[in-house]
This record gives structure tokens, sequence and C-alpha cells, in this order.
């Protein structure tokens, strides 16, 4: 496919679950904003944007070349099984999956790492713009960890657009700020990672932010035992972000672009002294 159409075609993929979720949230919030959109929007956006051009510029053919490049030479585990096409593009998927989930995981865990993905933890409220909040450097890093599992996988390039687009949708669902019916969320959550079962993971407390590293199928978490259904302090409780970089200068392009960089103890005794102006709205479980 020419590079062009599939630029428009997943903008606008994007933009219409990206509408569609936003209205959700203004029709049917979860949590009332702590800093609101104005301050937050088009920064997150803006950092969305810097990733879409770093990998289109660094990294051009991405994901789905290496499919095709893949498929060209019959590269990779699934092409060496001989399997269906079906099955191996419904392994492939799965394994992509696995393979986000895992990564999720080393970046929590690796101190190199986690300075650029807290970036996207830092975010002190929680809605679809967080969806898209990652440090560029983040998503250079997945790009070749998705190319290399492509690659040694013989991923079917049918599998790769699929899943970049469901992980896409996903990524925005997720981080919505919706409400929605109890029972809805349970039955979801069978199946997809929900707001609900997300929201956990970008707890301030450090042993909820690092549960439900599930983006896409929530069943990783439950298999590996990071799932932890609801939070502690209950929905409306919570505290969203880190406890360091919680001054609102910190929402900023500029500060979320050099965040990774910046010494976390000093922010972390900074916070210390109190800039109390971005705590929890209010203490009521839900
Ligand atoms: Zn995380």
């Amino acid at each position: 496919m020419d590079p062009t159409v599939e630029l428009l075609i997943r903008s606008a993929f994007f933009a219409v679950v990206f509408a569609a979720l936003a209205l959700w949230e203004i029709g049917a919030p979860r949590r009332a904003l702590v800093a609101g959109r104005a301050p937050r929007w088009p920064h997150n956006l803006g950092i969305l944007l810097v990733d879409v051009l770093a990998v289109r510029i660094l990294v051009p053919t991405a994901a789905v070349g290496a499919a095709l490049f893949a498929a060209g030479r019959g590269w990779g585990l699934l092409h060496l099984a001989g399997l269906r096409l079906s099955v191996a593009a419904l392994l492939g998927f799965l394994v992509l999956d696995l393979v986000i989930y895992a990564q999720h995981v080393v970046f929590h865990k690796v101190p190199l790492l986690w300075r650029l993905h807290r970036m996207h933890h830092a975010d002190l409220d929680f809605d679809v713009s967080t969806g898209g909040r990652f440090h560029p450097f983040e998503i250079l890093i997945s790009m070749l960890i998705k190319i290399a599992t492509v690659i040694a996988f013989g991923i079917p390039v049918v599998a790769v657009l699929l899943f970049e687009l469901a992980l896409n949708a996903t990524s925005l669902f997720n981080h919505a700020n919706v409400a929605m019916p109890p029972a809805l969320d349970r039955i979801l959550r069978l199946l997809v990672v929900t707001p609900d079962m997300h929201r956990v993971h970008h707890s301030v407390l450090r042993r909820e932010t690092d549960s439900n590293f599930g983006f896409n199928l929530p069943w990783w978490d439950r298999l590996f035992g990071t799932y932890r259904p609801q939070p502690e302090l209950g929905h409306s409780g919570m505290t969203i972000g880190l406890p360091i970089f919680r001054d609102s200068r910190e929402l900023r392009i500029d500060r979320l672009l050099t965040q990774p960089f910046r010494d976390d103890r000093a922010e972390a005794g900074a916070q210390d002294q109190k800039p109390a102006d971005f705590q929890r709205p209010h203490t009521s479980k839900s």
C-alpha cells in the first residue's frame, strides 16, 4: 500500500476513535479532571505528533514493512511451521500482544527504561489524550522490538496491520475517562482491557502502578499474576500520576521531552516541600 494512503487511513481511524471517546468523556465522565483538558491536550497531542514523525523519519518501513520483508523471504517461525494464513495471523496477533505486555513490564523494572516510560505515567489526569502520551524514545524502542518480533516469528502483514490498528484504538479506549455500567465493565474485561482496569495502572501508589500492564488483551495480567481488579482508594478517591513531576509546568511538551533526563531525586525533594496544587480532587470512594 502507498505509504501516504496508509498514513491517511491510520490518521482517519485515530481521529474517529479519539473523537468518539472524547464525546463519551464529555457526556459521561468517570472522574472529575484535576488539571483539566486545556493545559494537557495540546501537549499530549503534540508529543503524539512528534512520535509519529520520529517513526516516519527514522524507521520508515515500520512493522508492516518488516512483515512484507519476512514474508518475501519465508522467514520466521510461523512460516517454518507452514500454518494456514488465518492460523498464522491469529497466533501472530497473540504473540505481538504478549510481547507488548512483556515490554511494558520491562519498562517498569529497568530503571533506565522507566525514565522514558514514567513520562506517560506523570500525566496528572487519565483521559483519552493520555493514550497518545509516550516519549518518542520509548516509541522508537517499541517499534524496533515489534520489528524484531515480526521478523523472528514471520508474522503475516494482515496480523501486523490489524494489531497496530487494534492497539491504537484500545490504547485510546483504555485511557478514556468514561463511565460505564459496572456489569458492562465486567463483561468487556473478559475480552479487552477496560478504562477501569487500566486506571489502576496510573495510580500514584507504586504497587498499583506495577499492575495491569496489558494494553489490548486482559489475559496476560491474570496469567502472570499482575492483575489488580480495582484501586484501593476507589476510582474517584485514587490519585493519578507519580509522586514526582506534579507541578503544572510538567504538563508542557518541552518538559515532557526532558523528563527522562532530569534528576528524579531532585524532583522528589521538591515534591517533599509540597507544591500541593494537583492533589486528588476529592476522597470519596467509588
Ligand atoms: Zn506503565
